[in-house]
C-alpha cells in the first residue's frame, strides 16, 4: 500500500509562561492508502495533539518540529491558503464533541452542503440534494426533514453522524477522528463502529482514529500506534498487537482492559513537563534495568531496550 501520511520526527511544545509542556516528542507514524490506522493510549499522551498539529489546529504558542508529508507536501511548510483547502477537502477532522462542533444557528443540511459548494464547486440545489443523500447513507431520517433542522433538534448519536457526513461530504482522502466513542455507551458503540465501517466501504478513504477505547480500536483497525507521554512506542498491525504486544506499556495497557483481568497499571502518568529520564515509561515498567536510564532507541517497531 502506498503512504499517504508520513508524521516524522513531531514535536510539538507548547510554550507558556514560565514552563514549556512536551506534548509530543519526535513522533513518527504513517498512514497507508486505505487503511485504517488507531492512534491509542491513555488521555494526556498528546494524540489529539499529534492529530490536531497534522491539519495545523493548534494555537500559536506552539514550537514545533520534524515534517508532516501528505500527497507530496509537508504540511508544516504549506501557507495557510493551501492548508484551508487541504482541510475542507483533501483531511477531514472529526472533533471529539460533536455538539460544540456544529453551528447552532445553521441548519444541518446547509453546514453539510456548504462545503462541497466551497471545495467541490457544486451549485447551492445539487450541494442540498447531496447532503440529503449523506444524511440518508448516515441514517438520519427522514432526511428531507432532518436537512431543515437545527443541531439542536439531533440526538446527540444524530450530532455525531452529521459531523462525519460534513467531514466525508468532499470525500476526502483522510479522515481523522478523535475519540468518536468518547461519552458513548455500550449500546450505541456498535453503531459508531457501523459507521467507520461504512464510511471506509463507502469511498475508501484512509482513516487515522484516535482513541484511548481499546475494544473499539480492535474492531476497526490494520495497525495501531501506541503513545504514552508524547512518544510513540510501539508500532505494529493490529492482529499482532492485540494478541501479543511487545512493549511493556503495551502489556500493561491490555492487560488492565476488563476482558483481560482488569489490572490496573501501576503508578502515574508522567509529566509532560518534566518527564522521567531516559524511557519515560520506567518508573512504572517491571522490567526496568539502569540501561534504562538512558533512552531506548525506536527500532521502527518498538521503543525499549529489551528489543533494541
Ligand atoms: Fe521498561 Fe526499560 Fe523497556 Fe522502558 S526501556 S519499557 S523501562 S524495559
Ligand atoms: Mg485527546
Amino acid at each position: 500500500m502506498k503512504s499517504l501520511l508520513n508524521v516524522k520526527n513531531l514535536s510539538v511544545h507548547f510554550m507558556l509562561e514560565e514552563i514549556t509542556v512536551k506534548a509530543v516528542d519526535r513522533a513518527s507514524i504513517e498512514v497507508k492508502e486505505n487503511e485504517v490506522l488507531t492512534l491509542i493510549g491513555e488521555s494526556g499522551s498528546g494524540k489529539s495533539v499529534l492529530g490536531m498539529a497534522i491539519l495545523k489546529l493548534l494555537p500559536s504558542n506552539i514550537k514545533i518540529g520534524g515534517r508532516i508529508d501528505f500527497n507530496g507536501f509537508n504540511l508544516l511548510e504549506l501557507p495557510e491558503e493551501k492548508m484551508k483547502d487541504i482541510r475542507g477537502q483533501e483531511i477531514a477532522w472529526v472533533p471529539q464533541n460533536p455538539s460544540s462542533s456544529l453551528n447552532p444557528v445553521l441548519k444541518v443540511g446547509f453546514q453539510i452542503a456548504e462545503p462541497m459548494e466551497v471545495h467541490l464547486g457544486y451549485g447551492r440545489k445539487t450541494a442540498w440534494q447531496k447532503a440529503i443523500d449523506l444524511l440518508r447513507f448516515f441514517d438520519i431520517r427522514p432526511p428531507e426533514k432532518r436537512a431543515k433542522q437545527y443541531p439542536h433538534q439531533y440526538s446527540g448519536g444524530m450530532r455525531q453522524r452529521a459531523l462525519v457526513a460534513m467531514g466525508t461530504s468532499t470525500r476526502p482522502k483522510l479522515i481523522i477522528a478523535d475519540e468518536p466513542t468518547k461519552g458513548v455507551d455500550a449500546t450505541k458503540k456498535i453503531r459508531v463502529i457501523e459507521l467507520f465501517r461504512k464510511i471506509r466501504n463507502n469511498h475508501k478513504p484512509s482513516l487515522l482514529i484516535i482513541t484511548h477505547d481499546l475494544p473499539f480500536a480492535e474492531k476497526l483497525a490494520d495497525r495501531v500506534a501506541v503513545m504514552y507521554c508524547g512518544q510513540v512506542v510501539e508500532v505494529a498491525k493490529a492482529e499482532t498487537f492485540f494478541n501479543s504486544p511487545l512493549h511493556p506499556y503495551s502489556k500493561a495497557l491490555l492487560e488492565s482492559l476488563p476482558s483481560k483481568g482488569l489490572k490496573p497499571i501501576k503508578g502515574l502518568s508522567p509529566s509532560m513537563i518534566d518527564p522521567p529520564k531516559g524511557c519515560r515509561f520506567r518508573p512504572r515498567c517491571d522490567y526496568a534495568t539502569d540501561k534504562c536510564f538512558e533512552e531506548p532507541p525506536f527500532n521502527g517497531q518498538v521503543r525499549c531496550w529489551l528489543y533494541a
